[in-house]
């Protein structure tokens, strides 16, 4: 995703961000754990699909009651031609809001599969020479 719409999402949503410090520090080694400093790794043409992601997480998490730095995203990227978004908790919450918000997140991952990750528009998952990407026909040039 380009720097402009990664900003805009990460402003928008804290938990897209990346940590304060994001390496795990042992004596003279350190180890970056907080991937999300690469960004969102992804097409633009998922914008909407994470916005209306983090927006319903925002919203589920609220009506149950609970802040925003509840959660906490660890990488949020394509693969196999699909969307991945991985998550952590950072306090306890109750098994109601795991379960909503696993489901919503599995709800956009399969939207993935049929959104072009290019321009947003209705696409399909194809393969070609073992890569797999989710595109309509206009951008994959066919
Ligand atoms: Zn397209």
């Amino acid at each position: 995703m380009n720097k402009e719409n990664t900003a805009k999402l990460m402003e928008k949503y804290s938990f897209l961000r990346v940590a304060e410090d994001p390496f795990i520090r042992k004596g003279n080694e350190s180890m970056l754990y907080d991937l999300m400093l690469f960004g969102i790794e992804t097409g633009d043409g998922w914008y909407n699909l994470i916005d209306n992601l983090c927006a319903t997480i925002v919203k589920t998490l609220k009506e149950e009651g609970y802040s925003e730095d509840t959660i906490k995203a660890d990488q949020v990227k394509e693969k196999f031609g699909g969307l991945r978004f991985y998550y952590h908790f950072e306090k306890e919450v109750s098994k109601e809001v795991q379960q909503r918000i696993s489901e919503v997140i599995g709800m956009t991952e399969e939207q993935s599969f049929r959104t072009c990750e290019v321009c947003g528009k209705v696409g399909k998952l194809e393969e070609a020479n073992s890569w797999y990407s989710t595109k309509c026909d206009e951008c994959r040039g066919v």
